[in-house]
């Protein structure tokens, strides 16, 4: 594909540009280091990343690929990322930590709602005045999905949902949340689920902050008893909500490889020249040179695959597993430069508190939190099963119960 903007790309990004100069600073030598929502404590952040959100959205910028009949902007996902690319060069709040799960369940929304829900959910999601929340993993089920345990049993016309979730990021913050329940234990696992959307402010839902190591509380245990979900909130048909997860996360994936690391390049480079090595700026040191180079292309390498992705993406095509590349370099990526970052500091790097750290400790509480990256939206082991089989064509990984009915696997 040709990587220099259209007529029309360039126009996109002169409006884009011009919006963000009328609303937010630019970042500078002072401010340009990004910081990783996932690490921090992102409760504080909220409120602030929330307006901008609506300030985005109410600018025509929140929404880019979403139609305008639905309050998006009308476009396609390549502007989106031009807006993302222009953003990143604005000292502006971060708005993935919760708009991906949110404007992943308004596509959701948009292919499988009902009426009602589309005209109540949408817009309001898509400008951040309601916050949605993952349901998915549990326990005994993150990288095996398909093994959820959590059960919803048919009662009149709704069902009852008993079990627990775990890592549910933003849950304590959320109106909202999609979930996978078991409504068939007799059949194969992948058979038996179905996919509803809940309101999280409904009894019988417990939430409890998880602590993290870098001391902030952005995911949650979320304890599920006796919850009543009307039929009318099932997305998919009973015992086809396997399919909707698998749509949903393509989605999450792509989201998470489109992160932009340039401006974490850019401050590594501004810690190079101020660091030393030997009495002389470290960034005249060849060998620090060629690691910020080998980042350089790495990253490069991520954004050209979610390029490609996002050229199917607006030839309507779906998405290829290539997404799994991106993610998998990715994660790994911030951790080495996040780690590079603290050698760098030398003995200053290990120094957390930002009363004291250089930089107000931000790098090492980007290096602590960087090993999210590798876990969050599908391990680096699960990206790299999705690589060896979808894309090079190695042999499928063993999967004994694949084809058992779930209560005779042993943990239904
Ligand atoms: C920051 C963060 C936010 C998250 N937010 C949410 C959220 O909002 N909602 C939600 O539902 N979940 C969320 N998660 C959970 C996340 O999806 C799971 O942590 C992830 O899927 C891994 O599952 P697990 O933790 O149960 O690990 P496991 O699946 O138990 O994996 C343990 C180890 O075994 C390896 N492994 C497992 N299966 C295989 C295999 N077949 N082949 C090779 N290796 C394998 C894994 O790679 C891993 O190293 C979040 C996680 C993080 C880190």
């Amino acid at each position: 594909m040709d990587f220099n903007d259209t007529p029309d790309e360039a126009a996109f990004r002169r409006e884009a540009r011009a919006w963000l100069a009328a609303h937010a600073t630019p970042r500078n030598a002072a401010n340009s280091l990004v910081v990783n929502q996932e690490t921090g404590d992102f409760s504080k952040e909220f409120p602030h990343a929330r307006a901008w959100q609506a300030k985005k959205y109410d600018g025509g910028f929140g929404a880019i690929y979403f139609p305008r009949d639905v309050g998006g902007g009308g476009g396609n996902s390549l502007q989106n990322m031009i807006f993302m690319e222009e953003e990143a060069r604005f000292d502006v709040p971060a708005t993935n930590h919760f708009m991906i799960v949110n404007r992943g369940c308004c596509s959701l929304l948009m292919k499988k709602g009902s009426e009602p829900q589309q005209r109540d959910l949408i817009r309001p999601s898509l400008r951040g005045d309601l916050i949605w929340c993952q349901l998915f993993s549990e326990p005994g089920a993150g990288s095996d999905l398909a093994g959820v345990r959590t059960r919803a049993e048919r009662d009149g016309d709704g069902w009852i949902v008993n079990g627990q979730k775990i890592w549910t990021s933003n849950a304590h913050l959320a109106d909202w949340g999609v979930m996978v329940a078991r409504t068939d234990p007799n059949v194969p696992k992948h058979k038996g689920l179905s996919f509803f959307i809940v309101d999280m402010k409904s009894a019988g839902i417990t939430t409890r902050p998880i602590k993290q190591l870098t001391g902030g509380s952005n995911f949650n245990e979320v304890f599920l008893e006796n919850l009543r979900v009307p039929d009318a909130n099932r997305i998919g048909g009973v015992g086809e909500g396997w399919k909707v997860v698998i749509a949903f996360l393509a989605g999450e994936r792509s989201n998470i490889a489109i992160k932009e690391l340039q401006p974490l390049i850019a401050s590594l480079v501004r810690l190079a020249t101020e660091a030393r090595i030997d009495g002389r700026p470290a960034i005249e040191d060849g060998g620090v040179r060629e690691r910020i180079a080998s980042y350089y292309i790495r990253e490069a390498g991520v954004r050209f695959t979610v390029q490609r992705m996002l050229t199917a993406l607006s030839r309507n095509e779906e998405p290829g597993p290539e997404i799994a590349i991106g993610k998998l370099v990715l994660g790994t990526l911030v951790q080495e430069m996040t780690a590079f970052a603290l050698d760098l500091m030398g003995s200053h790097g290990i120094v957390m508190d930002a009363a004291h750290a250089p930089f107000a400790g931000v790098w090492q509480t980007e290096w602590l939190g960087s090993v999210v990256d590798r876990l969050g939206g599908g391990t680096d082991e699960i990206m790299r099963n999705v690589i060896g089989e979808r894309i090079l064509g190695l042999p499928e990984d063993v999967r004994v119960d694949k084809n058992m009915p779930f209560n005779q696997i042993g943990r239904g």
